[in-house]
Parts: structure tokens; C-alpha cells; sequence
């Protein structure tokens, strides 16, 4: 079977001079001069270097994916990072394989698994509190450049952790570090304290198509 593709033929016909064209590229070369001018001068006025918080929310598929990412980016320049998995989900995801054993990684691993699978609140509680445990810990350590706490805004959102101490550890943090926080929802408190928010939104989603998690996509 051919196919044949009409959209070019389709559009209209323009003619274009030669003067037009010149014409037009003078246009563009002003306008990203113009464009880069505002650019040098935001870029200029940004001189505060300092560990920032992150929080990637939302509905949306990505937000986990983007925390790890960045968390190579950190790792990749030699920086020290730490995992801390508030919801433990899968067990063996594509990403805890590939930085278990790294040097720079400790990638703590806590939780029994979601929520509606364990029904177990006292566990689910005592879980949470073992995780914030290692968390603020990883807060008062000056070592590590980076910490992402995945999924640790169920926390909040079900109960089992308090906000505001997590708020104050942040807050005390030592001032190179970076965290990063992942969860569908996120506390208000700790809007209040972020430095970048990202939200992540859900569009569409290849589940509702009928696909199924797929090992290198979901986990
Ligand atoms: P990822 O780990 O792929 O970056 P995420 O952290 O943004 O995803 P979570 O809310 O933690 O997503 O959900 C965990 C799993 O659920 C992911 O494997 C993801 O593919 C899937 N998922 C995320 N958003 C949706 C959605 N809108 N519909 C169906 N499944 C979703
Ligand atoms: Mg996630």
C-alpha cells in the first residue's frame, strides 16, 4: 500500500523575495537580541548560590523519573546523594538497580508497600516514622549534596507524620544541600518553604489505553 503525504502540496503557495527574506531574517536576529538582553539581565540579577527545595507534584506520570534524574545530574559532577523511598511500591525499580552500589548513593529503601495493599495503619505509621528517622538524620549530615525524599507527601497527607518538624529540619538544613520531594499532593506548609514547584500533570496515560506497567517505563 503507498500512502502519500499531501500536507506540503496543501499549503498555500508564498512567494518569497529575496529582500523579504533578508528583511526577515533582520527581524529575527532583533528579536533574540532583544530576547537575550532580558535573559543576561534576569541571569545577571540571580547571584545566590545555596541548596534549593524541590517539589515535583501532580498527577501526572513523571515526577519520581525527574526527581532521579536530577539526583544523576547532582552524582554525575561527583556530589554525594542520598534516596530516602517513603512508599516502597516495587521493590526492584530499573533506577534503585542501576544506583544501589554506586559510591556517591545510599538509597534507603522504607515502607511495607502502598497503602490500600498493606490496610495496616499502626504498620504503615511506625513505617513512616523509621523513614523520617533516616531522612533527618540525612538533613544534620553536611556530606550529602542531595536527598530525595520519593513519595514522602502520603505522609502527610494520610497522617502519619507531622509536617512541621519535617518544615523545621528542612529549614535547618545545611545550606548547600538540596532536597527534593515527590508526591501527588504536598502539603501546604511545605509550599510555603519550597524554592521551585513543579507540577506535573496528567494528560493522558498509556494505563487508560489498556497498557500495562511496563519494566523501563514504570519501574
Ligand atoms: P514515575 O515514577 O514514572 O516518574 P510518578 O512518580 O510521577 O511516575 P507516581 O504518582 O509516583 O508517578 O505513580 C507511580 C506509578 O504510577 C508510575 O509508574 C506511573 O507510571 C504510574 N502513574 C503515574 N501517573 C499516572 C496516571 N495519571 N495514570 C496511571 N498511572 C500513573
Ligand atoms: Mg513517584
Amino acid at each position: 500500500m503507498t500512502t502519500v503525504d499531501n500536507t506540503l502540496s496543501a499549503l498555500p503557495k508564498k512567494d518569497m523575495s529575496h529582500s523579504d527574506s533578508i528583511d526577515a531574517d533582520v527581524k529575527h536576529q532583533k528579536r533574540m537580541a532583544a530576547r537575550k538582553a532580558v535573559m543576561d539581565k534576569k541571569i545577571a540579577a540571580a547571584t545566590e548560590e545555596r541548596g534549593v527545595l524541590i517539589l515535583l507534584k501532580g498527577n501526572g506520570k513523571g515526577k519520581s523519573s525527574s526527581a532521579f534524574g536530577t539526583m544523576a545530574r547532582c552524582v554525575g559532577h561527583g556530589k554525594k546523594a542520598a534516596v530516602v523511598q517513603f512508599s516502597k511500591g516495587r521493590t526492584e525499580t530499573g533506577e534503585y538497580k542501576l544506583f544501589k552500589d554506586h559510591n556517591l548513593i545510599d538509597w534507603h529503601v522504607m515502607g511495607h508497600g502502598f497503602t490500600w495493599e498493606t490496610q495496616d495503619k499502626t504498620q504503615d505509621i511506625a513505617a513512616a516514622k523509621q523513614a523520617w528517622s533516616v531522612a533527618e538524620a540525612l538533613l544534620n549530615n553536611e556530606q550529602y549534596e542531595m536527598l530525595v525524599f520519593d513519595e514522602m507527601s502520603y505522609m502527610f497527607k494520610y497522617g502519619y507524620l507531622d509536617v512541621l518538624p519535617v518544615v523545621e529540619a528542612l529549614k535547618k538544613r545545611p545550606r548547600h544541600q538540596h532536597v527534593i520531594i515527590t508526591g501527588r499532593t504536598m502539603a501546604t506548609p511545605l509550599q510555603d518553604i519550597a524554592d521551585t514547584i513543579s507540577v506535573v500533570q496528567d494528560e493522558r496515560h498509556a494505563f487508560r489505553l489498556g497498557v500495562k506497567a511496563q519494566q523501563g517505563i514504570e519501574y
